[in-house]
């Protein structure tokens, strides 16, 4: 990666990172803050520490080795930072200094990485402040975000990295579509303005690109890599000089490698002292394997949504082998890579004791030359921290020193978090890297917490309480077990059924609106579900009970809004669905979807009606079932979303187990009464 080339975020991160010390050391009196002397032709990241004449500590290296170098003083004095839900712990009195502090010390990988979702902008603060805290240094930002938070950034010594959909940020339509529609799609012999891609063979288009990346990069001079990938979805250009761009295969199966290498190509030799970061996937996942040789300064995003129990890279695993091919043919071809990992994507407070794993991974990337790593979270006080962080963690200090003994790093947790209870919840922790044991694979399927959960950790556990009853972090570990334990026979009564027979009335269905992750409901705001078939048509009488009428989300667009998710699986074809959003205000959009083909141009006839009382809101929805191309009861399957906002935070609630979506075969069956 290119080193940040902003000189004065070279002091300011630094300098940050020593008020922040001095802040948490300022109780022991004998103790002073490090020299730092800034060495830009250090590597970047790397730092050296020595002791002075006047027995004091002198840190050495460019913005960002100062910045670890000063968080690594603060550590080997015995501060600890677990995760963003809890503050910084600063012990009553300092440790002595350990010698393997001394030295040169350079991370282990160039890119370290967290995406916070959930929150404004993807920035919450005291999560970056962590980050920052365990030598972190990436973030992923649109242009305008990277903009808006520069000098937050700067501080913390995180860098934006752009990769995102950026089309329609580096050229908005409602700027330029009515001058040059030419510039954006050919659909069905027109241009379209709202929802496409660009026409990315045309010349103009191509210049007035990279002049307006050119002006953002002049805003954002630290940004790397700079993104310039399509916008989400589909809705390329058919014109003949796109279509010549792809390759005979493109053609054939409507992907578009051909064109997506072309203009990466043209963008990479517009601006050779940039990283350009692009995505691999979707309809280009392949686009590098025609760019021979691959420009130096590409690096790609390697989306993987792998198995955690095993390496992302193990070609034994059935999950994670396409991984690991994958992998071989980028790194045969010299390609620069990071991994874009969705580690806590719906599992939230579950166990997840895959911090083993997480430290195979590193050392793997290292050794096989990926640039990093960077995993989606949440902000401060979603409970997936509570379960993750030991994940996460151990991701951080591995990326820093890959050589590192994963056990050496749990050891110090134990011993610096939970007092008197350490060699107890030690044990405790050695229980739960068990939980892999009778999983297959962990893909944090709801079913799966039922085997990874370990009863056998009530014994460390509470040994741990004998030993150090007052120990908050010990309470912590008995709540959350507690809370697991509760959950496993909780999530029983809340099973929605496998099939459902529907007569003339409506009438209530024996299904749950549940959460991923808790696989229960919350019952002051559950959702119901009323089903009938009559004179060839379905009718859904679907209840959302409200405690917060009031905070009910509106926005423009249906999906964003407090709405029902309604899929239907098409009567003949097994994988096909046809899927309804309607929002809380009666608003209905529809597509027929199979792979990654969706039609919202799809003609349904259903009808909705909304109704609203102070506690709930109502939606009732009729379709004929010829729209599913079902003809009799028995082809009807269906599964029903609810997507909540009204609490402040996003709640999937779905049935059957979180919601089906358009996987067809966990659809409930309808029968005839
Ligand atoms: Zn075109
Ligand atoms: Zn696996």
């Amino acid at each position: 990666m290119n080193p940040v080339t902003n000189l004065a975020a070279v002091a300011i991160q630094a300098v940050f990172a020593l008020e922040n010390a001095q802040k948490w050391t300022a109780q022991w009196p004998d103790v002073t803050l490090p020299e730092c002397v800034p060495d830009a032709a250090m590597a970047t990241g790397a730092w050296r520490a020595e002791r002075t004449d006047a027995g004091g500590v002198r840190i050495t290296g460019g913005a960002e080795g100062l910045r670890l170098g000063v968080y690594a003083w603060c550590k080997a004095l015995g501060i600890r930072w677990f995760s963003p839900n809890e503050s910084p712990l600063v012990p009553d009195a300092p440790r002595p200094v350990p010698e393997s502090f001394f030295g040169t010390h350079k991370p282990s990988l160039p890119y370290r990485g967290l995406h916070t979702c959930g929150c404004r902008d993807h920035f919450d603060p005291n999560v970056a402040l962590w980050m920052s805290f365990h030598g972190f240094n990436r973030r992923l930002d649109t242009l305008r975000e990277a903009f808006d938070h520069k000098d937050e950034y700067a501080r913390l010594g995180l860098v934006s990295d752009t990769t995102v959909h950026s089309y329609s940020l580096i050229l908005p339509a409602a700027q330029h579509f009515a001058d040059h529609p030419e510039w954006y799609p050919l659909i069905g012999g027109k241009r379209l303005e709202k929802g496409g891609e660009l026409c990315l063979s045309n010349p103009e288009m191509r210049r007035a690109f990279a002049d307006s990346l050119r002006q953002w990069i002049g805003k954002n001079p630290g940004v790397s890599p700079v993104g310039i990938c399509p916008n989400d979805g589909y809705g390329w250009c058919e014109c003949d000089a796109c279509r010549a761009l792809d390759t005979e295969e493109d053609r054939q199966k409507g992907t578009v490698n051909g064109r997506i290498a072309d203009f990466v190509k043209f963008i990479c030799d517009e601006f050779p002292d940039q990283t350009i970061g692009h995505y691999s996937y979707s309809n280009f996942a392949d686009f590098y394997k025609l760019l021979d040789p691959l420009p130096k300064n590409l690096v790609l995003s390697f989306t993987a949504f792998h198995c955690q129990r095993h390496r992302v890279f193990d070609a034994d695993c059935p999950t994670n082998a396409k991984f690991a091919r994958r992998a071989d043919e980028l790194l045969a071809k010299g390609a620069r890579f990071y991994i874009y990992d969705y580690y806590t994507y719906q599992w939230g407070f579950l166990p997840a004791p895959m911090w083993k794993t997480v430290a195979a991974d590193v050392r793997e990337w290292r050794t096989r030359g990926v640039e990093g790593f960077l995993s989606e979270v949440s902000s401060t006080g979603a409970t997936s921290w509570d379960s993750f962080w030991p994940a996460l963690l151990m991701a951080g200090e591995m990326m820093l020193n890959a050589d590192a003994d994963p056990d050496a790093i749990i050891d110090d947790w134990c011993a610096t978090r939970y007092g008197r209870a350490a060699a107890a919840m030690r044990d405790y922790f050695r229980v739960w890297e068990k939980g892999f044991e009778r999983v297959e694979s962990f893909v944090k399927a709801p079913e799966e917490f039922a085997r990874i959960f370990q009863p056998d950790a009530e014994k460390p556990l509470e040994a741990a309480e004998k030993a150090d009853p007052d120990n908050p972090f010990v309470k912590k570990a008995r709540k959350q077990f507690d809370a697991w334990k509760a959950n496993l026979t909780e999530r029983e009564k809340y099973v929605s059924a496998k099939e459902v027979a529907l007569g003339p009335d409506l009438r209530k269905l024996p299904i749950h609106f549940v959460a991923k992750a808790s696989q229960t409901i919350d019952a002051a705001n559950d959702a119901e579900a009323e089903m009938a078939v009559r004179d060839g048509r379905v009718f859904v009488r679907l209840t959302a009970h409200e405690t917060k009428m009031d905070n009910i989300k509106t926005v423009s667009s249906v999906y964003s809004s407090d709405c029902f998710e309604l899929f239907f699986a098409d009567g003949k074809e097994a994988k096909k669905t046809f899927h309804f959003l309607v929002s809380h205000d009666g608003r209905i959009a529809a597509a027929e979807s199979q792979g990654s083909r969706w039609n919202w141009n799809w003609e349904h006839h259903a009808t909705v009606k909304v109704e609203k009382t102070a506690d709930r809101w109502i939606l009732n929805f009729e379709m004929p079932l010829s729209d599913a191309n079902v003809t009799d009861i028995g082809q009807l399957a269906f599964t029903f979303i609810r997507n909540r906002y009204a609490s402040g935070r996003w709640q999937i609630l779905g049935a059957p187990a979180g919601g089906a979506f358009f996987d067809t075969a966990r659809y409930i069956r309808a029968r005839a009464d």
